[in-house]
């Protein structure tokens, strides 16, 4: 006797929703991870390209300007001095917290390296392992903005 031609189709099964807090039981193929709902594209979570830029690179400027101002920022890179001025934009609340010279990875392990705090290039590195986790937390935050600087910068 032949199989009917249903029987090739992917089999559903129980599955649950993989979406942060739901966990709602659905059916769908198996390589389904979200329910009905949060299929839709409203919920899809969105690989970042550069999440470091925000997470290492970026601090949080929690403020409750509604013009854009200027203010100026001290590099938090140990034995910097440098300061540099930064555009505050109302509802935006991630800056950079490097002075230009140092939102370069490789010029702060160099400026670390020459102050002989090899300790802090170590913590340094291990907050790149964390971002991840960071990085769904801010998710919704604009990513490159301390581009126009940098941008700036180059041009000669
Ligand atoms: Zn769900
Ligand atoms: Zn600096």
């Amino acid at each position: 006797m032949q199989l009917p031609k249903s029987r090739r189709r992917q089999k559903l099964r129980e599955k649950k929703c993989q979406y942060p807090g739901c966990g709602k039981i659905f059916f769908g193929i198996h390589i389904s991870k979200y329910c009905p709902e949060h299929r839709q594209d409203r919920y899809r979570i969105r690989k970042r390209t550069k999440p470091e830029d925000v997470n290492i690179k970026n601090q949080t400027f929690k403020h409750n300007y509604s013009e854009v101002i200027t203010m100026v920022m001290n590099c938090v890179l140990e034995q910097c001095e440098n300061q540099f001025e930064i555009k505050i934009y109302p509802r935006q609340y991630i800056y950079p917290k490097y002075c230009p010279e140092h939102r370069n990875e490789y010029k702060r392990v160099r400026h670390l390296q020459k102050i002989g705090r090899e300790d802090l290039i170590e913590q340094m590195l291990k907050e790149g392992e964390n971002f991840e986790i960071e990085a769904s937390a801010l998710a919704g935050v604009k990513e490159d903005i301390d581009v126009p600087e940098e941008a700036l910068e180059n041009v000669a």
